[in-house]
């Protein structure tokens, strides 16, 4: 306990930061009622960019915070792999058991036979990232992170030059807020306060832009319904106008970016007739949306992640992004396109990570290609040894990766050794050999930064974890006792690790962010609007981007790079319908569940109710299904069965199938992940989540 514990004679309140995997990363107040208890979550509303709005599902903490399911001890798997068998074994043994497989599974197979899995169940820096340090010190297979941000990232920065946009507070001044391919009623709550406030204050029209009329697109003043993967065409018949109407500013242009009389010239075919016939949008619907951004100088892209989980997601994203380089909204407050802030921050992560012991020749292997990895595609092994030992932190593959029948076979192999550190009985902690039980974010200290806004913020240990928990911290320090890795890092604390890296970073001491709470990183206006130029050795915006090149973290290029469009474009790589899968499946998130955080939470499955698929009724009707029908879904990947919902806010020949939910929620135990492919997202890997051929018929 420390410092960020207020006492006031009612009550205590403990500061900290939402830990899940959501851009908004909300500043928390949580009530606390003893040491081992907590009541109510509430938004920081001293914080800026929360305003003391968090979403449901965390303003009800508690019910997960205390869940009688969740895991208390360290387990052995005493029956078959993924039986579900389990006895108590002490800390000591578990661990003994876990570095013995390791040592004996490196003596067979060299290092890199072992894997490091994670992902961000948690996003605390330290809590997360600490595994990364075990992977460096011992030479283990590097993790090629992909499931997520890899296709937006690499497309927002092909245009850019960086992950970073105007501040996300600007949104409130001005005159059109265009959300497009994100959900923030159902995923980042704030998005809408200070959308909503642009409105009520400006008089700021909303336009959303979306694959089905979800609760963002109801409150838009504009909604645009695509078809999913048609948003690169959207984007073209928009800027078609705007340089057709006299809309493009050509100083603007000419001044900041590479290639703006290719690209009028490359739009003159790309009209709204030729983006209807793509998106099914109506050409009014098309036209009206770019009459609005032509009149509306200050116009604040908020682009989101959905829309680019598809095979052209980065090409989508980057099309998306040219729109305010042809009206220069980059130039006025409250203008200019956002996706993330992950470059503003420059958090020197050294110790957290052990990057003085990394190795560039150490085999890197992909995070959502985990199925063939598993199973042993030589390819995807990337010409190393097989995987035969790993240990899993902060995530599901079991659940939550693409391609679930070949993750499943991959885990029921005999000869792989699976440790998982969880808060629950996941589907992966049941195919494990040895599950130990994990601290939630109230139970141990860490620090986080935002993706939708510029601050980091303090996370500290608020409450006691309940049973033998133990932080990731803890167990991977312990394990690197045993397996002999070195580092100075093991032996810190979090605190001291949280200090470290912001010394390191220039960005103060851990005293001062306890102080504070959080801390504003927001760079400067002309720096946030590119004023002085956009990040490339030219200063001009990318219309015409190197695939090839474009900025990003991991050097890991995959997918079909050469085949990527030079000019923003339709890019025909999807998962196109055909007569055998006459329908197209995207995988949206439910406002209940964070992927398959949540899914555990008594409210959360009362309000989601059972899987379901929206269907359009002209589509349902022709197939002979009628509303709560029990249906079936497959492709060449899989089979699933759910609950026909008749829905006619998606164009004919989309289906949406809302989250992930426990694979036990299906028959035959298949989750909806058993439809969607892993082949990867060019230019930089990804999952296509949202890009899914499909046949659907009554059960
Ligand atoms: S909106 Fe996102 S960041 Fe905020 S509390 Fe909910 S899940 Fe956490």
């Amino acid at each position: 306990m420390n410092e960020t514990v207020r006492l006031t004679p009612t009550k205590r309140t403990g500061y900290s930061a939402c830990p899940h995997d959501c851009p908004s990363t909300c500043a928390l107040e949580v009530e606390l009622l003893d040491a081992r208890t907590i009541g109510r979550v509430r938004g920081s509303k001293d914080n800026d960019y929360t305003a003391g709005v968090v979403c449901a599902k965390v303003a009800r903490y508690a019910e997960r915070q205390h869940h009688a399911e969740r895991l208390l001890h360290p387990l052995r798997r005493v029956g078959p792999k993924g039986s579900g068998q389990f006895a108590p074994i002490s800390w000591d043994d578990a661990l003994d058991i876990v570095a013995g497989q390791f040592l004996q599974a490196e003596q067979r197979h060299g290092s890199e036979t072992v894997w490091p899995y994670f992902y961000a169940g948690t996003m605390g820096l330290v809590q997360r990232d600490g595994i990364i340090r075990l992977r460096h010190a011992k030479r283990y297979s590097g993790f090629h992170s992909t499931i997520c941000v890899n296709p937006a990232y690499s497309g927002f920065a092909a245009g850019v030059g960086r992950i970073a946009g105007p501040d996300p507070r600007e949104m409130a001044k001005s005159d059109l807020v265009v959300i497009w391919g994100t959900n923030p009623v159902n995923t980042q709550v704030n998005v809408m306060t200070h959308a909503t406030r642009a409105r009520k204050e400006r008089g700021a029209k909303i336009v959303a832009v979306d694959i089905y009329m979800n609760g963002t697109m109801e409150q838009a003043d504009l909604a645009v319904l695509v078809k999913p993967g048609t948003d690169a065409a959207l984007a073209c018949a928009v800027m078609h106008c705007l340089f057709r109407d006299g809309k493009a500013d050509w100083d603007y242009l000419d001044r900041y970016t590479d290639a703006p009389h290719e690209l009028e010239a490359h739009l003159k075919t790309r009209d709204p007739a030729w983006a209807s016939a793509i998106t099914g949008t109506p050409v009014e619907t098309i036209e009206a949306f770019a009459r609005l951004i032509g009149e509306r100088k200050r116009a604040y892209f908020r682009l989101g992640y959905g829309f680019a989980r598809s095979r052209n997601g980065a090409a989508s994203m980057h099309a998306a992004s040219c729109i305010p380089a042809v009206t220069g909204a980059w130039q006025y407050e409250g203008g200019g396109a956002f996706h993330n802030n992950a470059d503003i921050f420059q958090l020197n992560k050294r110790t957290i990570e052990g990057l003085d012991r990394a190795d560039p020749t150490n085999r890197m292997l992909d995070q959502s290609r985990i199925g063939a990895i598993l199973t042993g595609e030589r390819e995807a092994l990337a010409g190393g040894p097989p995987v035969t030992a790993m240990i899993v932190q902060n995530t599901n593959p079991m659940s939550v990766a693409p391609d679930q029948n070949k993750v499943k076979q991959g885990f029921a192999r005999e000869d792989l050794f699976v440790c998982v550190h969880e808060q629950f009985m996941t589907e992966t902690a049941q195919v494990a050999d040895i599950v130990l039980p994990a601290t939630t974010f109230l139970e141990h200290d860490d620090i986080y930064r935002g993706g939708g806004h510029q601050y980091i913020i303090l996370g500290p240990k608020l409450v006691e974890a309940p049973g033998e928990c133990r932080s990731n911290h803890e167990v991977i320090g312990a394990l690197a006792k045993r397996v002999g890795a070195e580092h100075p890092g093991f032996g810190m604390s979090p605190r001291e690790l949280i200090d470290d890296m912001l010394r390191a970073s220039n960005r103060g001491t851990l005293a001062e962010l306890e102080a504070n709470r959080w801390l504003d990183c927001q760079p400067p206006f002309r720096q946030s609007h590119y004023l002085d130029g956009f990040p490339w050795p030219d200063g001009k915006f990318r219309f015409k981007p190197d695939w090839k090149t474009v900025p990003f973290r991991s050097p890991c290029q995959s997918g079909p790079v050469e085949a990527m469009p030079p000019l923003p474009d339709y890019w025909r790589v999807v998962e196109e319908a055909d007569a055998a899968h006459p329908f197209r499946l995207a995988t949206s998130p439910a406002r209940a569940f964070l992927n398959s955080t949540f899914n555990e939470t008594p409210t959360s499955l009362a309000n989601e109710k059972r899987p379901t698929l929206m269907i359009h009724p002209d589509d349902a009707a022709e197939q002979g299904i009628v509303d709560g029908d029990y249906v079936v879904l497959g492709n060449t990947r899989g089979e699933v069965r759910l609950h026909a919902k008749l829905f006619d806010g998606v164009r004919r020949g989309v289906l949406i199938a809302e989250s992930i939910w426990p694979n036990t929620a299906y028959a035959d135990g298949c989750g909806i992940n058993s439809l969607t492919g892993a082949d990867p997202v060019a230019p930089y890997g990804g999952a296509a989540f949202h890009d899914n051929k499909v046949w659907v018929r009554k059960v």
